[in-house]
């Protein structure tokens, strides 16, 4: 009777509600879960629920990528303990209530090294060793897509031919679909704020409230869930790819950094974000209105660029998003409000000074590219750097500022290179991570695309 998972149930059961989805992210931030009936949630909590000790590939296929500890090791537990301070109804599942889970190797009793959250939760820590406390604001972009059978991938966009940027209302979302979303992700309760359409037709972009790491992680991670679910339940397909059309931009996942002091400890930095302490890159006295916390954030994050792209920009096909005049990042470069930049300082100060970090895209594991981040941002702070002088007009030049890398092998390779991010991150992880995403690289570099066909069948 006095277990502490009663209180919740209690609260559920009156609710309604009698199962409790588990969901954890694995590597790639893909959402795997069990579905739990609410009087096993207390045996759930003790024991943890047993999952496969794998990292699968997302294809249909759903094969098995031989990560260390997993495959090569008999496919043992790993164990997933619902965290009950995130239990929240689902609106568009009446009765289920989801729950997100820590992961952790029976074996060692530990986290385990390819566990997402707790790999920002070490990064976190690392900075609060320092007394910093970052805070995210996520943005995220995405396409609806309706089925069209008999075409190669049976999808097309959602209201193709209405693709103007900043329209509300059904001129450019014919079905209402921004209008329904909001109002359902309004009753999960993960601090969505406004939507918009997107550029292109079948194109959105939601954006969620600015809170400590974790909790912006965790809400990123539920967003994307939530979003690919309700658009399932019309029978539609919503996607995080990073550049699904050959005739449409990408789609983004934008961070926005600011970064709490310890409580009380603000006094030199100026400004205030309420709450805990103040926010550590507000200073008006300073260049550019920037603390120097902040200036050699952005020059953290340009250095670990290439290999934050390994986690930003997880897939092959995140590459083709990056190119000149897409707004999405080309370079490696930063700017006052402009938006041709990687990391763009938005107009606002005091306590909204902050960095719009743009590089990443929407099939980011949101914990790994926020702890990617903001580990980057650390090692600038640490170091002390100042970055270069910031992008003036409209970037997309190649003779002022270093390419990102240009497809995922050499993003891999700047990661493996970057020992100074792999031992924030943690060596284990960063192998787990190769070792996945080259796998993925070989399968692709083996897979004949519909492009070759079309090119070399005919006329060679
Ligand atoms: N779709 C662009 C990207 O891929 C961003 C457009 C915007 O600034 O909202 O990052
Ligand atoms: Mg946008
Ligand atoms: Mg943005």
């Amino acid at each position: 009777e006095t277990h502490p998972a009663h209180r919740h149930m209690e609260r559920l059961a009156a609710e309604g509600i009698d199962v409790v989805r588990v969901t954890y992210p694995d590597l790639i931030g893909s959402d795997r879960a069990r579905d739990v009936l609410l009087g096993h949630l207390p045996s759930a909590c003790d024991h943890g629920l047993a999952f496969c000790r794998a990292v699968y590939h997302t294809s249909p296929q759903g094969d098995v990528v031989p990560v260390a500890g997993g495959l090569d090791a008999g496919l043992p537990d790993i164990c997933v303990r619902p965290d009950l301070d995130t239990l929240t109804a689902l609106p568009w599942e009446p009765g289920v209530a989801s729950c997100l889970g820590d992961v952790t190797d029976p074996a060692t009793g530990r986290p385990a090294p390819e566990s997402p959250r707790d790999l920002l939760r070490t990064v976190l820590d690392r900075c609060a060793q320092h007394g910093l406390h970052p805070v995210i604001g996520p943005e995220l972009e995405y396409f609806l897509c309706d089925p069209a059978p008999g075409t190669p991938t049976g999808w097309r966009r959602y209201d193709e031919a209405a693709g103007v940027v900043y329209t509300a209302g059904l001129r450019a979302d014919g079905d209402n679909h921004l209008l329904r979303t909001l109002r359902q992700l309004r009753e999960l309760g993960i601090g969505v704020t406004n939507g918009n359409h997107e550029f292109d037709g079948g194109q959105f972009e939601i954006n969620l409230t600015h809170t400590d790491a974790m909790d912006a992680a965790d809400r990123s991670f539920r967003f994307k869930s939530a979003i690919k679910e309700l658009a399932r339940k019309e029978g539609r397909l919503a996607t995080f790819m990073a550049k699904p059309f050959n005739d449409a931009g990408g789609s983004g996942f934008h961070l926005h950094l600011s970064c709490l002091t310890d409580a009380g400890d603000g006094t030199e930095e100026g400004g205030s974000a309420g709450g805990g302490g103040a926010n550590a890159f507000d200073d008006p006295s300073a260049p550019y209105g920037l603390s120097a916390a902040a200036r050699h954030a952005v020059a953290g994050v340009l250095a670990h660029a290439p290999a934050l792209t390994a986690l930003a920009n997880p897939t092959v096909n995140s590459f083709k998003r990056f190119g000149p005049d897409t707004l999405a990042p080309w370079l490696v470069d930063w700017g006052l409000d402009n938006r041709s930049a990687l990391v763009r300082i938005p107009p606002e100060r005091g306590s909204g000074a902050r960095l719009e970090v743009r590089l990443g895209d929407a099939s980011a594991n949101p914990y790994l590219m926020i702890a990617g981040t903001i580990a980057a941002a650390l090692l600038g702070v640490l170091a002390g750097e100042e970055p270069p002088a910031p992008l003036e007009g409209y970037g997309y030049d190649t003779a002022r500022s270093a390419l990102l890398p240009q497809n995922l092998p050499a993003a891999l390779d700047a990661l493996e290179a970057d020992t100074a991010l792999a031992d924030v991150l943690g060596k284990e992880f960063t192998a787990s991570y190769l070792t996945y995403k080259r796998d993925e690289v070989a399968r692709f570099q083996r897979h004949v695309t519909d492009w070759e066909f079309t090119e070399y069948a005919f006329h060679l």
